[in-house]
């Protein structure tokens, strides 16, 4: 970047008075480093020189001492060492203000010195059954994630030879520049922050002391787990960077559809079909449970679209254990085919009902015949 190109008013970068509150100034900083952020604007050049230039304000505002050096002589109490204050790579940015991003980003920072970092967190998909979600399980999942090389055990070091501590920076990842009347901390350029170099890389790794496995682990699932609901495995990610925490595993739960029952939260409906006499007269049957069978009598008269709720038969929550409901949803169903006897038989009921028809159905002529009235007047009118 060309420093004589850049000389803006860090103030005006960031968008905020004179006068502004240190919090105001980092709340400004946050909000243009996230709009402008490289992994959000993918080969936007121009996002990046302002991601890169509100840095450079922040570096200068956010710093007591920086900033009132600033306000005194402006940009020429950084150009004495002959450097302008500013980041070559988005990467010193990270490295910088690491603290900013991490809960920026809800990640860890990139680059950045020779501290530990945390592994990447890795995501998998776990298929239940009903039956498994209800009553829990464990399940084998298999990934592929990477393992420390074991040929050189991480160090990226042919067997026999050591990585060398980096002279340039002498171990700690982060070189001091002197600009002006303060320093800066870059990442080092000659280790990338590692803090070591590998001069007899391991060649069963390249040198990356990585290197992928399938992998085999048993997930505990509880009870009552739905659709969209996620297990985290702590430590089972990726292994982390110069001896950094494991990331976590994320296993996606999906719950495959019953034939016979539907989940509604923690409640299941089971559809149970019926015949007109069975309806009518009341009957006795065995409905399914998630183990075993209920008996269940049905009273005379169960009309269609009934309910009869047996408690405690649905999903257990996973959280109170507490178990749901089941439904019996009660259908009528009317035959497709019948035989000539059946016909003579309903024939003969029809007759019977024509005589006695009930008080609903009866009410419902009534309003039929209302209906009709008012809407062939209706009709008539001009
Ligand atoms: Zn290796
Ligand atoms: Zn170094």
């Amino acid at each position: 970047m060309s420093p004589m190109a850049t000389q803006r008013d860090y103030y005006e970068i960031l968008g905020v008075a004179k006068s502004a509150a240190p919090e105001e100034i980092k709340k400004a900083y946050r909000k243009a480093a996230a709009a402008n952020h490289p992994d959000r604007n993918p080969g936007d050049a121009e996002a990046v020189e302002r991601f890169k230039a509100a840095a450079e304000a922040f570096d200068v505002l956010g710093d007591t001492e920086k900033r009132a050096l600033y306000d005194r002589y402006g940009h020429d109490a950084f150009s004495r060492g002959g450097r302008q204050p500013g980041f070559n790579d988005v990467n010193d940015i990270f490295g910088a203000f690491g603290d900013i991003f991490g809960n920026l980003f809800g990640g860890t920072p990139r680059g950045g010195g020779s501290r530990a970092m945390r592994g990447d967190s890795l995501r998998c998909g776990i298929r239940l059954d009903l039956k498994q979600a209800a009553f829990g399980c464990t399940q084998v999942v298999e990934i592929d994630r990477n393992e420390l090389c074991a040929t050189c055990d991480g160090s990226g070091a042919k067997p026999g030879s050591k990585a060398e501590k980096c002279a340039y920076c002498g171990g700690r990842g982060q070189k001091i520049q002197s600009q002006g009347f303060f320093s800066m901390q870059i990442t080092c350029p000659a280790c990338r922050g590692a803090g070591e170099i590998v001069r007899d890389k391991c060649s069963k790794c390249s040198g990356s002391g990585r290197e992928s496995k399938r992998i085999k682990l048993d997930v505990k699932v509880p009870a009552g787990v739905d659709n969209g609901m996620q297990l985290c495995l702590r430590g089972e990610g990726e292994p982390g960077d110069r001896g950094g925490p494991r990331g976590d595993l994320f296993c996606d739960i999906e719950v495959a559809e019953h034939p016979l029952f539907q989940r509604h939260g923690q409640d299941l409906v089971c559809t149970v079909p019926l015949s007109f006499p069975q309806a009518a007269l009341g009957t006795e049957l065995d409905v399914p449970l998630l183990d075993g069978r209920h008996h269940l009598v049905i009273a005379a008269g169960t009309q269609a679209g009934d309910i009869v709720r047996l408690r405690g038969k649905g999903m257990p929550d996973p959280h109170s254990r507490r178990r749901g409901d089941l439904l019996v949803q009660i259908v009528v169903e009317v035959p497709r085919n019948i035989s000539p006897r059946q016909e003579e038989l309903l024939r003969e009921l029809a007759e019977i009902e024509k005589k006695d028809v009930s008080a609903h159905q009866k009410s419902f002529i009534e309003k039929i015949k209302d209906y009709f009235a008012t809407d062939e007047s209706a009709d008539k009118q001009p």
